[in-house]
Parts: C-alpha cells; sequence; structure tokens
C-alpha cells in the first residue's frame, strides 16, 4: 500500500527536500495535497509533476491566481483557500501521513487538525510543538497519532534513543544537541550590531528558509530546539545541553547512565531525516551524499561561550527560562520571536534588538495556562501585538 502524503509548506527548504525524497519512491508514496503561502508559479509546477488532488494557498490572492493557471494548464487539483482548508487536508481521511514545513505558529492549527486525526506527523515546524506544547501533545495521545521529528538534531536523538519510549527515562542521563554556531560564530557580540539581513542568512552549513537561518544566527533556532526536544522525549530540562560543532556531522547525542554516548552522523543534507521520517521504521535512499570519513579533517567541539564572549548567544539561555516558567510563556517567546526576526528581516530593526523585543515581550505578557488552540492563538496574539510595540519603540 502506498502512504498518502499531504505536505504543508510544500514550496519551501523542506517541503521541496521532501518532494525530492518522494520523487525517488513512486512505490511507496503519492501525493494527496500541497500547500503553500505566496509561491504560485513552484505549486503549479508541483501540482502538474505530483497531481495532487488538493493545493492549498494560504493567501487569497495567490490562491486565485493559482486556480487560474491551473485552469489554464488542464490540471484537475483543486486549489482551496478557505479558513479551515490546512485543517482540511491535514486530517482528510484518504491521508496517512502529513509532512509539517509550514514555518512559524501558522502550521499549529493543521498540526493539531493532523494530530488529532491520528496521522503520522512529520514534524519539521519546531513553532508549533513550541507554541502548542502540552496542548499539541494531548492531541497526540488522544488522536492516537505518530508523531517523528524532522529537525535534524531530533532526529539524530529519536535514532539514538532506545526504541521503547518508557526506557528514555530511566536509561537516559542526558541529551547533547550539537549546534553549528551559524554564521557569527567566531565574532564578538559587539560587532553584531550592523550586520545585515543577507549576512544573518548565510549559514555555513545548510540552505533553509530565512526565518530558520535568522533564528541560527541568533541562536534563537537552538533555543526552539530544546523547548521542542523537552516536548518531544520528555525529560527533565536540566537534563539537555548544547554543544558547538561547527562541522554540523554529529546531529546531535545521548549519553546514557552509564557515560556511554550514541551520537548520529551524516552530512548536513535534511533529506536524511526526512526520508527516516518518511519510511520509519525502515530506511530507504535519501538522495544525501555519504559521509566521507577519509575526507573528513576534524570533528571539533566548542562550548557556547567560547571565543571570550559569553553573551554571545543570549536568546539560548532563555530555552530553560521559559520551560521554568508558567505553561504559555514558550508560546510567549516564539511570539516575539517571529515577530522580531520579521522585523529584521524588514530592515526596521537591528539584529541586536531581536534579543530586545524577545525580552521585552516576556517581561509584558504573562500567559494564563492556554488549555485550547483557541486560547493558544489568543495568547500568540496578544503576545504578537506586545512585540510589534515593543519593536516600534526602538525602530531606527
Ligand atoms: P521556508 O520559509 O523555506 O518555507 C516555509 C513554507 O511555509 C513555504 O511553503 C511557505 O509558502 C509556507 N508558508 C509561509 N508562511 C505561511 C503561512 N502564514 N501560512 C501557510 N503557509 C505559509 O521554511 P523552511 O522550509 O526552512 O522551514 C519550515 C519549518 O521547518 C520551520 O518551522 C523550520 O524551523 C523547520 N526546519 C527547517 C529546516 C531547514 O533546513 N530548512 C531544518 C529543520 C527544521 P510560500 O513559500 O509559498 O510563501
Amino acid at each position: 500500500m502506498k502512504q498518502r502524503l499531504t505536505v504543508l509548506g510544500s514550496t519551501g527548504s523542506i517541503g521541496t527536500s521532501t518532494l525530492d525524497v518522494v520523487v525517488r519512491h513512486p512505490e511507496r508514496f503519492e501525493v494527496f495535497a500541497l500547500s503553500a503561502c505566496t509561491q504560485v508559479d513552484l505549486m503549479l509546477a508541483q501540482c502538474a509533476q505530483f497531481q495532487p488532488r488538493y493545493a492549498v494557498m494560504a493567501s487569497a490572492p495567490h490562491a486565485r491566481l493559482l486556480a487560474e493557471k491551473i485552469k489554464v494548464n488542464g490540471l484537475e487539483t483543486q486549489v482551496l483557500q478557505a479558513q479551515d482548508a490546512l485543517e482540511t487536508i491535514a486530517s482528510h481521511s484518504e491521508v496517512d501521513a502529513v509532512m509539517a514545513a509550514i514555518v512559524g505558529a501558522a502550521g499549529l492549527a493543521p498540526c493539531l487538525a493532523a494530530a488529532r486525526a491520528g496521522k503520522r506527523l512529520l514534524l519539521a515546524n519546531k513553532e508549533a510543538l513550541v507554541v502548542g506544547g502540552e496542548v499539541f501533545l494531548r492531541a497526540v495521545r488522544e488522536g492516537g497519532a505518530t508523531l517523528l521529528p524532522i529537525d535534524s538534531e531530533h532526529s539524530a536523538i529519536f535514532q539514538s534513543l532506545p526504541e521503547d519510549p518508557a526506557m528514555w527515562a530511566q536509561r537516559v542521563d542526558k541529551i547533547i544537541l550539537t549546534a553549528s554556531g551559524g554564521p557569527f560564530r567566531q565574532r564578538a557580540s559587539g560587532s553584531l550590531r550592523d550586520v545585515t539581513p543577507s549576512e544573518a542568512c548565510a549559514h555555513p552549513n545548510w540552505v533553509m528558509g530565512r526565518k530558520i537561518s535568522i533564528d541560527s544566527a541568533t541562536m534563537m533556532n537552538k533555543a526552539l530546539e530544546v523547548i521542542e526536544a523537552r516536548y518531544l522525549f520528555g525529560l527533565a530540562p536540566a537534563q539537555f545541553d548544547v554543544v558547538i560543532h561547527p562541522q554540523s556531522t554529529i546531529h546531535s547525542m545521548v549519553q546514557y547512565r552509564d557515560m556511554s554516548v550514541v551520537a548520529q552522523l551524516g552530512t548536513p543534507d535534511m533529506r536524511v531525516p526526512i526520508a527516516y521520517g518518511l519510511a520509519w521504521p525502515e530506511r530507504v535512499a535519501s538522495g544525501a551524499a555519504a559521509l566521507d570519513f577519509h575526507a573528513l579533517s576534524a570533528m571539533t567541539f566548542e562550548a557556547i561561550d567560547d571565543h571570550g564572549h559569553p553573551e554571545r548567544f543570549p536568546g539560548l539561555r532563555l530555552a530553560w527560562e521559559v520551560l521554568a516558567a508558567p505553561a504559555g510563556t514558550t508560546a510567549v517567546l516564539n511570539a516575539a520571536n517571529e515577530v522580531a526576526v520579521a522585523e529584521f528581516l524588514e530592515q526596521r530593526i537591528r539584529f541586536d534588538q531581536i534579543h530586545a523585543v524577545n525580552l521585552a515581550t516576556l517581561e509584558a505578557v504573562q500567559p494564563s495556562n492556554p488549555d485550547s488552540l483557541e486560547a493558544l492563538l489568543a495568547l500568540d496574539a496578544r503576545a504578537r501585538a506586545a512585540a510589534l510595540r515593543s519593536a516600534g519603540r526602538m525602530a531606527t
């Protein structure tokens, strides 16, 4: 039986890599639905190639444009745009698996819909779990969904853990996430004031969407990953550690109680964790190159505050602070950061002000234990408004 797949965010970096893996295995996977926001021509090309039953464009004008082009090209894909269209294609009874690769909290509602419908949910959209927290996990449990991590670090951890989750707490001492250090690893924090969006997006090892690229430069990506790992693997926050590993060869590690460390290695190519999630528990070809151990000159490690600049990545420690704070605080941090990154990309605030907006928003917005999608979305909106006000005060 072929696995029928919905790809949310199919025009993005993870979405296109997913389709690249899918196309290698026509006997295993079939695309049922695709979603995007603004890239009409790429979506049209994907519809022509994969002939999905549905294509959702989150933006109404882009949906109208796509519908016209689909008609002109004689394709049979139906274009949907209703507010709940993403939830519809994520929870459709004919869908087996959902790749969640929308960027940001916009992916939360369809992720919850897929979880409640008991789908195999391949989670790249870390912000959805950071915002959804326990509400998300409850939906997975109650819906009987299978949640598989796609983030390379979380896939590495998942591959390094015992198969039975009941063993995790009793056997694991610590989970160590690796971080490349991003484009500013060797820069003093004081020198980052005036970096431009294109400098901040120039990641040394990975080609990714703009939002996660900025998050990698501030290390907020690692903070979001620590929060994501805490929810996925359920250990205490103090059991998560981060080490800088500039080559991105080791994708993360699990240290067991006996001090044995199990790591997962590979070339930095997202098709590896994507293929793992798609085929789990089996393995299929991903299209990635093999790791050439003869050519590997070094694998090095640094503490986060190496190079004598302890405040280089002030956003990272927020992960542990928000995990210790009342439920919903992780959602406040995520909303603040999404706004701050967007404001930086529009060049309305400076790079170093991203952290300032996050701090100001965490101070201004107190969550009141959100326990439903509606409460989470209301909290997200409140935090975004506060973050925008704060960014407005800082704008140059
Ligand atoms: P991209 O920016 O490359 O792609 C985002 C996708 O989401 C696009 O298809 C985009 O549509 C769509 N989209 C954007 N805004 C909305 C919205 N408001 N509503 C619906 N759809 C929207 O992001 P990435 O692929 O880099 O990242 C996707 C997710 O995966 C993120 O959560 C990221 O943290 C995570 N991730 C990414 C990795 C990577 O290597 N890229 C690695 C690990 C995790 P369009 O382009 O048509 O406007």
